[in-house]
C-alpha cells in the first residue's frame, strides 16, 4: 500500500507557516512531540488498567543519528491506527487550525509562533520548523490493525505506507534541516527536555556514549527528566520556569503566563493534592463551546487518569485549569463509574472554596492584576452568583463593577460601593445595558447624580439572569433604575400636584400615544431631561429585547411607561398650548418626537425615522428663521 493524499488547505498553509519560521524559539518543536508522546503513554497506561496485558515499561526514547542528521523521537503509547493517521495529522484540519493563522497573521511577524502553537494544538507540525522531512511510523496498541508510516517534507501532500514497526507506539523521524544541527547534540537536546519536560511522569531517555575506564566505549541510556511530579513538591522548591512549562503543558489557553499558581494539600475525608492555575489572558474562543469546559487533570496515586474531568470544577470557574491527584479514589474501575464517585463532589467542594478565596486574596493584595483578569473572565465568575447557591455571597464579595462614577475600564466592589453610600441612600441601584456609553447617557440616572447616588452599570450580558438571583447585598436590596414604580417619599407630592396640573397634557399624551405606550406619568427620576422611558416591573429590559429580536427569537412588544420631568420648561409650554386647546397636527408630531427621543436614549430603534427627522428638520427650520 502506498498512497500519496493532499492536506487540507489550511494544513497547508499551516505547514507553509511552519518551514518558513526563520526567527522564532524553534525548541519548542521537541516540547511538543515529548507531549505528545506522554499523552499517547497516558492513554495506552489508561488502557492497561484494565487489559493488563497491555502493560509495558513505559518510555519516550530519543536516537540522534549524526551521519544521516537524523532525530527520532519514539514512545510506547497508544500509537494510532492508518484512518487516526489520516484524521489526527493529515486531511482533516482542526477547528484550531484556521484561527492559528489568523492569530499569527494578525501579529504580522512569529515571534510568538511557540506560544501560539501550544494554544491552538498544532504541536505535531511544529516539527517542520526543523525538519524537511517527517516520517513517522505508528502501531495501534492492543489491536490487530497493521502499522503504518507517514511521511511527507511538508510541500502539499504526505504518503501513507506499510510500516514494518511491530511494537505498539510511534516512532517519529525528523530529517533535520541544514540549520538545524544543534538538534543533534547531546547537550542540546538534554537542556531543552529539562527545560520543557522534567515533570513529565515518563523517562525520556537518550542514548549517551560513556567512555569507560579502559577507555573502551559503551553506550548507556540516560533519562533526561526528573519526573517529579510538581503537584507532589514544595512550592518554595519550584522554580518560575518549572511552573511556566507545567502551566503551558496543562492549560488550553495556551501561553506560559499565568496569573496565579495555587498548592492545595487536603486532608481528612478526602486527601488529594492540587495544583492550580488562575490565567492571565483569555484565549480568543473564551466563549465558544469547545472551551466551555474542558475541567482539570485527574490523577489518582500519581497515576494519570484523564485531563478532562470536568466533575472537579463548578461550570463558573471553567477556566481554571490544573491537576488533581487523589489518594482515595478506586483506580480500577472505568471513567464512568469514576465520574459518579461522590469524592469527586467532595473534592470539587474543596476546590471552588480555595480558588474562590485565592482570588480574594488577589482582589485585596494585588488589583491591578485582579481588576485585568476580571476583565477578562469576570463573566465568567458571575455565573457563580446565579448558580452557587452556597458560595454566592462568597462570590458577591469578589464580582467587580463599573459604575457611574468610576471612570472607564475602572472597577468596585459591592463592598466599595455600600461604603460609600450616603445615609439618605437605602438600596443598591444598577442600570443594565448593552455598553458603557449606552448605559451612562440614560436620563434615568440624572436624579441619582443630583442625589449623590452612585449607579452600578452592568453591561454584560449575563448581568440580566443574574440580577434575577441577586436580591440583597449586606442587607441592601438591588434596584434597577430603569423598572417600575420609583418609590421617594419626598417626592409624592410633588408628583401629584404635577399630575393635576399637567393633567391635558397626560391625558393628551394617552390619547396620541396609545398604541405605544402603556402609561404616562410624572417622575422623580428625572432632572434634567424632559422624559424618559421605563420597562414595567415584570418586562424584559429594552437591551435584552433588542439581543433576543437579534437572534429571531419571538418576544412580546412591551409598552413602556412614559415618565415626564414636571419641572422641565418644555413640559410647562407644551402643556399651555394643549390646556388652550390646539391640538392640531403638528401637536402630535411634538408628542411623537418626544417619544422618539426617549427611544434613542434608551437605545432603541425608532419605529419611523424619516417622520422623526422630518419633524426635526422642520423645528429646526422654524427656529432658524
Ligand atoms: P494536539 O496534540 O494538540 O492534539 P497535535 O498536532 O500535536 O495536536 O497532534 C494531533 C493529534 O495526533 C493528537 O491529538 C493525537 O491524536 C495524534 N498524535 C500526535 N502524536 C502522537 C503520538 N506520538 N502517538 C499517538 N498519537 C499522536
Amino acid at each position: 500500500m502506498s498512497e500519496v493524499r493532499e492536506f487540507k488547505t489550511e494544513v497547508q498553509q499551516l505547514l507553509q507557516l511552519m518551514i518558513h519560521s526563520l526567527y522564532s524559539n524553534r525548541d519548542i518543536f521537541l516540547r511538543e512531540l515529548v507531549a505528545n508522546a506522554a499523552d499517547a503513554i497516558d492513554k495506552a497506561r489508561f488502557e492497561s488498567l484494565t487489559r493488563t496485558e497491555l502493560a509495558r515499561e513505559w518510555q519516550i526514547r530519543l536516537a540522534v543519528d549524526k551521519e544521516a542528521k537524523t532525530l527520532t523521537i519514539t514512545d510506547n503509547g497508544i500509537g494510532m491506527t492508518a484512518d487516526e493517521v489520516a484524521a489526527n495529522i493529515g486531511t482533516i484540519a482542526k477547528s484550531g487550525t484556521k484561527e492559528f493563522i489568523n492569530a499569527l497573521a494578525e501579529k504580522g511577524d512569529n515571534t510568538d509562533m511557540p506560544e501560539l502553537i501550544g494554544q491552538f494544538g498544532v504541536g505535531f507540525y511544529s516539527a517542520f520548523m526543523v525538519a524537511s522531512k517527517v516520517e513517522l511510523h505508528t502501531k495501534k496498541s492492543g489491536s490487530d490493525a497493521p502499522a503504518v508510516c507517514w511521511r511527507s517534507t511538508g510541500e502539499g501532500s504526505y504518503e501513507l505506507d506499510d510500516s514494518p514497526r511491530t511494537e505498539a507506539g510511534t516512532e517519529i523521524k525528523l530529517f533535520l534541516k541544514d540549520d538545524a544541527d544543534i538538534y543533534l547534540e547531546n547537550w542540546k537536546l538534554s537542556e531543552i527536555v529539562r527545560k520543557y519536560s522534567d515533570f513529565i511522569a515518563y523517562p525520556v531517555i537518550l542514548p549517551q556514549v560513556k567512555v569507560n575506564e579502559d577507555k573502551s566505549e559503551t553506550v548507556e541510556d540516560r533519562v533526561l527528566n526528573s519526573q517529579k511530579a510538581i503537584w507532589l513538591r514544595k512550592p518554595s522548591e519550584i522554580t518560575d520556569d518549572e511552573y511556566k512549562s507545567f502551566y503551558s503543558h496543562l492549560s488550553n489557553y495556551g501561553g506560559t503566563e499565568y496569573l496565579k499558581a495555587i498548592h492545595m494539600t487536603a486532608e481528612g475525608s478526602s486527601e488529594f493534592k492540587a495544583l492550580l492555575f488562575l490565567p492571565k489572558q483569555a484565549p480568543f474562543n473564551l466563549l465558544m463551546p469547545d472551551i466551555q469546559k474542558k475541567g482539570l487533570q485527574l490523577y489518582i496515586k500519581r497515576m494519570f487518569i484523564t485531563d478532562e474531568c470536568k466533575e472537579l470544577l463548578p461550570d463558573y470557574l471553567r477556566f481554571v485549569c490544573g491537576v488533581v491527584d487523589s489518594s482515595d479514589l478506586p483506580l480500577n474501575v472505568s471513567r464512568e463509574i469514576l465520574q459518579q464517585n461522590p469524592l469527586l463532589g467532595k473534592i470539587q467542594t474543596a476546590v471552588t472554596g480555595k480558588v474562590i478565596s485565592e482570588m480574594k486574596k488577589l482582589l485585596e493584595n494585588s488589583r491591578e492584576n485582579y481588576e485585568k483578569f476580571f476583565s477578562e473572565f469576570g463573566k465568567i465568575v458571575k455565573e457563580g452568583l446565579h448558580t452557587d447557591r452556597v458560595n454566592c455571597e462568597k462570590i458577591k464579595d469578589i464580582v467587580l463593577y463599573e459604575s457611574m462614577n468610576t471612570p472607564e475600564g475602572k472597577y468596585i466592589t459591592l463592598k466599595e460601593y455600600v461604603d460609600a453610600m450616603p445615609e439618605s441612600q437605602q438600596d443598591i441601584y444598577y442600570i443594565t445595558g448593552d455598553k458603557r456609553s449606552s448605559v451612562a447617557s440614560s436620563p434615568v440616572l440624572e436624579y441619582f447624580r443630583a442625589k449623590g447616588y452612585d449607579v452600578l452599570f452592568m453591561t454584560d450580558p449575563i448581568d440580566e439572569w443574574v440580577m434575577q438571583s441577586m436580591f440583597q447585598y449586606l442587607k441592601k436590596s438591588f434596584k434597577p433604575v430603569t423598572k417600575g414604580e420609583f418609590e421617594e417619599k419626598d417626592s409624592e407630592e410633588k408628583i401629584k400636584a404635577a399630575a393635576e396640573k399637567y393633567a391635558k397634557l397626560v391625558d393628551f399624551l394617552k390619547e396620541k400615544l396609545a398604541d405605544k405606550v402603556s402609561e404616562v406619568r410624572f417622575s422623580a427620576r428625572l432632572t434634567e431631561s424632559p422624559c424618559c422611558l421605563i420597562v414595567d416591573n415584570s418586562a424584559l429590559p429594552p437591551h435584552m429585547e433588542r439581543l433576543f429580536r437579534a437572534m429571531h427569537q419571538e418576544i412580546p412588544v412591551s409598552k413602556r411607561i412614559f415618565e415626564l420631568n414636571a419641572d422641565h420648561p418644555l413640559i410647562e409650554a407644551f402643556n399651555a398650548k394643549i390646556a388652550a386647546g390646539e391640538t392640531s397636527e403638528q401637536m402630535e408630531k411634538f408628542a411623537n418626537a418626544l417619544y422618539n427621543q426617549a427611544l434613542l436614549l434608551e437605545g432603541s430603534p425608532l419605529d419611523n425615522p424619516v417622520e422623526f427627522a422630518s419633524t426635526i428638520t422642520a423645528l429646526l427650520g422654524a427656529a432658524l428663521k
